[in-house]
Parts: structure tokens; C-alpha cells; sequence
């Protein structure tokens, strides 16, 4: 079952999402605005005593601090607005979602102490009382009761598939559509794309209906989807770090060191959608209406705020990023042994080429923030 497999890198080491993901906070910082306007509204119409219980549910949380980044700034969305409207700060609850896999130790252990030992000085001055609970499942499923959560939040989660594509991993006649491709790529036929178009089109369509069903009548949802700017589906625009792997993979069936055959069945279950899909998936499903939305490119190389935008020590933390999320997968397909020659020899020699570097210098990633109210 792929949903076992697909989580991020756990801890807190060099290669763990812990530590590597500055790239998701900076996609959620460049839609900020639209969770603050949704804050506003919400705390317009919920008109919140102190009796009130405000649910905000993350979906996808990870491992990091990202998810308390956010809820912070949710907070003092909501402090100021409770402020201007002379209302009581409510309480709040934070339900943190992920699949099984998901380290939620590291979450709840070291991520969450760190956010209250930050915040515990401003959360006195709001006089803000706020619950955790950690919610384990697939956001392709029920994951809370009807109409028990008033905000959803998703970012950089909703372009993981439950599964790669029906119809590339479960050929009857037991070929391998993609073989020459890890993803969608030039080097794929043409149904490929549209194979993994319709998986995205079943996940978000069932993601929309259950989110309907748990929200509260004056729920609102920001979420936040690393996609695509052109219409056209190839690696090279949406995902350029897919092709590296694709190309890193290749090096090790020339050393021998992994078959070519299991290369070939090898596909990453990740769609990175335009904002003309996702909208018209939503209008198809029909129980949300679009207040906002916003488009968005994050350079990788801007993302890296230690490093020194020229060296070579990007790259390597570029790969540290797509290491963290996609290792659990790698493992599961090629097995363990195939970690250490990717990540500590093929990788490195392709990244320290100049026409790699020259290639990439401005490699970014788009992003697709919107925001909905149920309908
Ligand atoms: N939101 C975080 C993490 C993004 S990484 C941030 O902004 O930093 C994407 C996360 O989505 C991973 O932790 C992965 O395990 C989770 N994810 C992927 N598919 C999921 C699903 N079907 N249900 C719940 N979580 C999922």
C-alpha cells in the first residue's frame, strides 16, 4: 500500500524534513495574506465569547515547525481581530494531520516544545488557550466529525497522490507504460500525463467532498498547491529536481548498480497541477465557492538562507529538500542499499558539473495558493 510509504525523512538529522524545509515555509509565507483574510471573516461571523472553541486542522503537517509558523500567525490574526471588535479571545484547538507514517514524535516532542517555549510569552499577552491533538490517516479519507472544524489548511501536501496512477503501475498485460520517464517527462507517451491528470482530478475531488463534510457552516479552507504555470505538464517546468533523479537513476543501472527494470516501473506519485485544474475540479465537485486565489514562483536558490547564494553547498541542500521527501520512497522501491550511492556519489558529481549549474541556476518552483468558503 503507497500510503504507508509516503511520508517525509523523521528526526531531526541533516537529511530529516525537520531540517529541511524552509522551501514549504517559504510557499506558506507567500500565501499568508490569504489565510489572514480568511481569519478576518471568520472571526466576523463566528462573533467568538470566550466560551467559543475556534478548530483549525493542518493537513500534511509533516515533521517541522512549519504548521506552528502558521498557527502562530493564526492567532495573531485572530488577537487582533478579536481586539478591534472588542470580542474575547476564544480557544483554540490545532488538529495536526498526517499519514501513519509521519513522524509524530519529532512533531509532538521537539517541534512543539520549541514553538510554546517561543510563543509562550506572546500567547500571555493574547491570553490565548490552544490545544494540540495529532489526527493520523490519509486526507483522502474521513479524518474529523461533520462540522467540527472552522479553518482547514493545507500546504505543499495536496500535490502527493494517494497512489501513482492507476493504469501506469497495474498494466494487465504487464508492460511498463512509463519506462523511460520517472514522472512526466518528454520522454513519456502522451497518456501519461493524462493518466496522472485524472488520478488528481479522483484525490482532490474526494479531498473537497470530505472537507465539506467536516467543516463547520462558516468553514473556511486555504490551501496552498506547489503546481504548475503552463498549461503543458512537463518535468522541466513543474519539478525540475524530478529529472535529476531520473538522471542520477540512469548512472546507477550504467554502474550496475541498480537494474534497469525496476528503474523502469519506478514512478514518483506527485501532480503538480495549474490553477486552470484545480479550479475547474473544484467548480466540478461543486461544495466550494473561490474567494481568492493567488499564483507564485519561489526561486529553490532563495529558499537556502544560510548558504551563500553561489556555492556548490545549494545543490547539496537542494538535494537534502528532495531527499527528505522522497527517500521513504526510494527505499521502499529499490531497497536501502541504493541511499548511499545516490545521495553521496551519483548526485554530487552530477550537481558539481558548471552546465548542470548553469542549467538550474534559476530553477524555481510555482505554487498555487486558493482560498474557499462551503458553499
Ligand atoms: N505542510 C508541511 C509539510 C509538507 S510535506 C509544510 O508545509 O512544511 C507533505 C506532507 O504531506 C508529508 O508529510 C506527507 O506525509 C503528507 N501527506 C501526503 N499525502 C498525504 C495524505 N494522503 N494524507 C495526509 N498527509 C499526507
Amino acid at each position: 500500500m503507497l500510503e504507508r510509504n509516503l511520508h517525509m525523512l523523521g528526526g531531526t538529522g541533516e537529511s530529516s524534513y525537520a531540517a529541511n524545509s524552509t522551501l514549504q515555509k517559504r510557499y506558506a509565507a507567500g500565501a499568508m495574506f490569504l489565510v489572514k483574510e480568511a481569519m478576518e471573516s471568520l472571526v466576523h461571523v463566528m462573533i467568538p465569547t470566550s466560551e467559543t472553541l475556534l478548530v483549525f486542522a493542518d493537513l500534511g503537517c509533516s515533521t517541522g515547525a512549519n504548521a506552528f509558523v502558521t498557527h502562530s500567525s493564526i492567532m495573531g490574526t485572530i488577537s487582533i481581530t478579536c481586539k478591534k471588535l472588542d470580542r474575547p479571545m476564544p480557544e483554540i484547538q490545532l488538529l495536526l494531520n498526517d499519514l501513519p507514517g509521519n513522524d509524530f514524535n519529532t512533531l509532538l516532542g521537539p517541534a512543539l516544545s520549541s514553538y510554546k517555549e517561543r510563543i509562550s510569552e506572546s500567547m500571555r499577552e493574547i491570553g490565548v488557550s490552544f490545544y494540540t491533538a495529532a489526527v493520523s490517516g490519509s486526507f483522502y479519507t474521513k479524518l474529523f466529525p461533520k462540522r467540527s472544524v472552522h479553518f482547514i489548511y493545507s500546504c505543499a501536501s495536496l500535490h502527493w497522490l494517494s497512489q501513482v496512477p492507476f493504469g501506469l503501475s497495474n498494466a494487465t498485460d504487464g508492460t511498463v507504460i512509463n519506462r523511460r520517464s520517472l514522472w512526466i517527462s518528454n520522454k513519456s507517451p502522451p497518456i501519461v500525463s493524462r493518466l496522472y491528470l485524472e488520478q488528481f482530478q479522483r484525490d482532490f475531488s474526494l479531498f473537497l467532498k470530505h472537507r465539506c463534510e467536516e467543516l463547520h457552516s462558516e468553514g473556511r479552507m486555504t490551501l496552498i498547491i506547489p503546481g504548475r504555470v503552463g498549461a503543458n505538464a512537463l518535468t522541466e517546468e513543474s519539478a525540475p529536481w524530478i529529472s535529476w533523479y531520473e538522471d542520477g537513476l540512469q548512472d546507477l543501472v550504467s554502474e550496475g548498480i541498480v537494474k534497469a527494470a525496476d528503474v523502469n516501473s519506478f514512478n514518483v506519485p506527485f501532480y503538480y497541477p495549474s490553477m486552470a485544474e484545480v479550479k475547474s475540479i473544484i467548480h466540478t465537485e461543486g461544495s466550494f465557492e473561490i474567494i481568492n486565489d493567488h499564483a507564485y514562483e519561489i526561486l529553490y536558490s532563495n529558499c537556502l538562507d544560510v548558504i551563500p547564494a553561489d556555492t556548490d553547498k545549494i545543490w547539496e541542500k537542494i538535494i537534502n529538500i528532495s531527499r527528505a521527501v522522497l527517500e521513504p520512497l526510494l527505499v521502499s522501491h529499490f531497497g536501502d542499499s541504493i541511499i548511499q550511492p545516490l545521495f553521496s556519489s551519483t548526485l554530487p558529481k552530477m550537481y558539481a558539473k558548471e552546465s548542470f549549474k548553469e542549467k538550474y541556476k534559476l530553477a524555481s518552483q510555482a505554487n498555487l495558493a486558493i482560498s474557499l468558503k462551503k458553499k
